[in-house]
């Protein structure tokens, strides 16, 4: 059996770490059972951004009158669409090959599951036969896959998920019909591609609302944007079961709040409900690592395991299911393990992200809500795009519906505790809020003692450098750029009532 140094399950976040691991010397195997570079460049952020695009154009097309320019119905050439979006999976073989001639690396195309602490058993595409390899330490960066709502008729009826889309079932040509199940990040963006090319969307989402993890004028501001762009949406609604009638699909749902039962025929079926943990199929549990109850690893600020000597990164623990907070945590563990300096711990106050919908959400921190609940005094800074030159040249004004807004969400002291834009560019807007809630903020918390490790999730900042960093002070004491979406941000400050704490 081939010893090792070090072994990487999964090739997303992960090459970060193998990479850092050849670049120490060590002897060092990845393994992948399917196409290198993970989910997001094969079947998750990446291609779905070259669908996004192409969409915003349309609606955006749509939207050009406002400002004096007829640009007609556009015209969607799907197969050039789908062309670019290949392309960028298919720089996932030359990945696969690059990694093959890499030196230093034994490279195994294979499933990976534990069958001790310190074992794998690998399983090969026939006819090559299973294999054990062992390592002193083992990174598991292996993901998570979609969940499947187990909703009678479904197998018999056939779906599709992220995984299938970006794969086997690619359509030829956009659904006339598709209905999404699940309201989320992924259905919602979905929902707006699907949409803009014409096909006829319907959304299925229990909760009460769509994008549920945003402020909630923000959700029913999207909705109302869907409803807009003809996108049907059944919030409070759930699937009782799906079938096939007369060559065509069909889905019973139900409105929760009323017990209404309705038939929607479809020509697509999208499960957009959600993921789940690939700890399942890597049997964690005989290298007995500890897991949550939904079968996300459990790990420290360290990214450390119940077991010293493994460590997991990335969506596998559930924790902010984004690629960037993947890379952070394979960068942070990478200098963790390899070099020798005082070890880092990980953050999770400032988590951003976007869901790349019609109309684009930004997101970062608490929203008032979350703020509350935690019994945090709150002020809000709320401005509109339309109270700003450069929202106004792209045509918005106050009595429009699209009108998208940011919402910042201040604390005791004036610290920035979350900010949420809806509109154009929301995910650009967002991320200086970031690096303020990062400014001058340590997180060199104590080693917790070993007893304590497999329960903590989430470690939130303890100590602060100095008073005005993670505050929004520094945005008041700045010049900003005229005419830019920067006064959108800033110039909500200027609406903030600082006698008026909620
Ligand atoms: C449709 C969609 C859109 C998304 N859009 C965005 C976005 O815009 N921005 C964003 O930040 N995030 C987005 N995400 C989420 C993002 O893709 C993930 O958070 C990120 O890829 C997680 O990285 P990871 O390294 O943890 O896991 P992955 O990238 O999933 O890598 C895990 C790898 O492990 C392999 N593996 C699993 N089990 C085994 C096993 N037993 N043996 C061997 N190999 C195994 C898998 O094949 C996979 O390649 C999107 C996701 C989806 C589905």
């Amino acid at each position: 059996m081939k010893q090792y140094d070090i072994i990487v399950i999964g090739s997303g976040a992960g090459l970060i770490v193998m990479e850092s691991a050849i670049a120490m010397g060590l002897s060092v195997a990845i393994v992948e059972r399917s196409k290198f570079g993970g989910t997001c460049l094969n079947r998750g952020c990446i291609p779905s951004k070259m669908l996004v695009y192409p969409a915003d154009m349309i609606r955006e097309a749509a939207l050009a009158h406002r400002v004096g320019v007829h640009l007609g119905t556009p015209a969607a050439d799907w197969d050039v669409i789908a062309q670019r979006m290949w392309a960028q999976i298919h720089h996932s073989e030359q990945l696969a090959q690059n990694l093959r001639d890499f030196p230093g690396v034994d490279v195994y195309e294979a499933n990976a599951e534990f069958a001790d602490p310190h074992t794998l058993r690998l399983t090969f595409p026939a006819p090559q036969a299973d294999a054990l390899i062992a390592a002193k330490r083992i990174v598991v960066a292996a993901g998570a896959r979609s969940f499947v709502p187990p909703i009678p008729g479904l197998a018999e009826t056939g779906y599709i998920t992220s995984e299938t889309f970006f794969g086997a079932l690619f359509p030829k040509a956009p659904w006339k019909r598709l209905i999404i199940i699940g309201g989320g990040a992924i259905g919602a963006e979905f929902a707006h591609i699907f949409s803009a090319f014409g096909s006829k969307v319907t959304v299925v989402e229990m909760r009460q609302r769509l994008i549920a993890t945003e402020e909630e004028e923000i959700s029913h501001f999207v909705e109302k944007q869907f409803v807009h762009n003809g996108i049907e949406v059944l919030t409070n609604h759930k699937t009782l079961s799906a079938s096939k009638q007369n060559g065509e699909k069909v889905l019973l749902v139900q409105d929760t709040a009323t017990g209404q039962t309705r038939s929607i025929p479809t020509d697509e079926i999208f499960i957009a409900s959600g993921v789940r943990s690939n700890s399942d199929q890597l049997h964690c549990e005989v290298a007995g690592i500890a897991m949550d109850d939904k079968g996300w690893i459990i790990t420290n600020e360290y990214l450390e395991t119940s077991q010293d000597h493994i460590f997991a990164i990335g969506d596998i623990n559930g924790l902010y299911q984004f690629r960037h907070k993947a890379n952070y945590e394979a960068g942070l563990l990478s200098h963790n393990l390899f070099s020798g300096g005082e070890k880092r711990a990980a953050c999770y106050n400032a988590v951003p992200w976007a869901i790349f919908t019609w109309p684009q959400v930004g997101h970062v921190g608490l929203t008032e809500q979350e703020a509350k609940q935690q019994g945090l005094k709150v002020r809000t800074a709320v401005n509109y795009y339309s109270n700003v030159v450069a929202g106004i040249a792209m045509g918005f004004s106050q009595q429009d519906e699209d009108n998208g807004f940011v919402k910042i969400i201040i604390g005791e002291d004036k610290r920035i505790l979350g900010a949420h834009v809806v509109g154009p560019h929301a995910a650009v807007l967002v991320q200086p809020f970031v690096y303020l809630m990062n400014a001058g903020l340590s997180c060199d918390l104590a080693q917790p003692p070993a007893a304590e490790r497999p329960l903590q999730r989430e470690r939130r900042l303890i100590r602060r450098n100095c008073i005005s960093t993670g505050t929004v002070m520094p945005i008041m004491n700045s010049m900003v750029i005229h005419p830019s979406f920067n006064e959108l941000t800033a110039w909500a400050l200027e609406n903030v009532d600082w006698n008026d704490e909620q």
